[in-house]
């Protein structure tokens, strides 16, 4: 259920709304829009009354809301969500107008390894900055990550070149720490129903980064993006990274018929990631370039100096010079489908 408010409601209307609805024990979700303010209400089981809260001023109508999610939906917010990442280098806005990038190694694995992709990465006007110090492997006697003297290492990349901090979260105890080192905390493919994990996100101030699923449905995305925002946390930036198919060409096949889908159903930005997938170096730019054209609001890409000495995923990560040639390739693109890059 939707409360909408009418447009020149007060901001004491619409805690009032608020309070009533959180007297009933419902949770009260004020969505600003451009126009109006809606307030979803969750913790509903059954019906909600409408008759009291469509007679309280300010309020517009009451709408039920037709799909199982219900804050990420566009019938929530009509306008798309752009979400603000706090970046030592300034705000970096995710879901504007302009095309974000989001690159670095699948893995940290030393200081010097994470500078010498850093510098590139920051001299080419890129604001954010992905490396993880908590990796998922299949095998458990793959590289797990470097733990916390990793996020100590991203912080000094922060500090000596601007750049905003993506990193993932593998369970709570790694939650909290990158919580406190990084700028956006990312949920992974592997952990995208991990719904405590998705809970405990939704209670952190800073945006969250949600990868889809090697085998999620649309509606599966959605509501975990939903745990999220449920909790009060509506930074989340979706991420398509492919999924599971009979295709053995790519290690995923990379879904871009789910960024116009998202963008009907969601006001939550979307990236897409080449990287993991197609799982192969040479797919990355051709699906980086298809990625802006069908409508993505950025690109998460793995770039390493040396990819063939990686710890992880050496064989999808690019050299810092074609993630140049990249950043030029998506320029014109963007161009036609009317955004920009940089
Ligand atoms: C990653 O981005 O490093 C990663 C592990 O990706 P995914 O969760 O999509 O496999
Ligand atoms: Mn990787």
């Amino acid at each position: 259920m939707l409360v909408v408010m009418q447009a020149h409601a007060t901001e004491e209307q619409v805690r009032e709304v608020c309070r009533r609805i959180e007297s009933y024990g419902f949770k009260a979700h004020p969505i600003p829009g451009a126009v109006r303010t809606a307030i979803g209400i969750t913790g509903n089981n059954g019906a909600v009354d409408i008759g009291t809260l469509e007679s309280l001023p300010g309020v517009a109508e009451c709408i039920p809301v037709s799909k199982p999610y219900k804050l990420v939906s566009r019938e929530a917010k009509e306008e798309d969500s752009v979400i603000r990442v706090p970046a030592p280098a300034g705000d970096v806005l995710i879901g504007g107008q302009a095309i974000v990038l989001v690159a670095g190694p699948c893995a940290i694995e030393s200081e010097a390894q994470a500078m010498a992709i850093a510098e590139p990465i920051a001299k080419a006007g890129v604001h954010l900055f992905r490396g993880g110090a908590y990796k998922p492997r299949t095998s458990p006697y793959s590289f797990q990550g470097m733990g916390e003297p990793a996020l100590k290492i991203l912080a000094k990349v922060r500090e000596r070149f601007g750049l905003g901090i993506v990193t993932e979260a593998l369970d709570h105890e790694s939650l909290d720490l990158v919580e406190h080192y990084a700028d956006v905390i990312q949920i992974g493919a592997r952990n995208m129903q991990n719904f405590s994990l998705l809970k405990r996100a939704g209670r952190s101030r800073k945006p969250v980064l949600l990868k889809r699923g090697m085998s999620a449905t649309l509606d599966e995305f959605l509501m975990a993006a939903e745990y999220i925002l449920s909790e009060g946390n509506y930074n989340v930036i979706l991420c398509e990274r492919g999924v599971r198919t009979f295709a053995d060409h790519s290690r995923n096949t990379l879904d871009l018929t789910i960024i116009p889908a998202v963008k009907k159903r969601s006001h939550l930005p979307i990236l897409v990631d080449p990287s993991h997938g197609t799982g192969v170096r040479h797919k990355v730019l051709p699906l980086s370039r298809a990625a802006i054209a069908v409508g993505a609001d950025g690109l998460l890409i793995e770039v390493h100096h040396q990819p063939d000495k990686a710890l992880s995923d050496g064989a999808q990560s690019i050299l810092p010079e074609e993630f140049l040639q990249l950043i030029e390739e998506i320029r014109p693109i963007a161009g036609i489908v009317h955004r920009s890059v940089n």
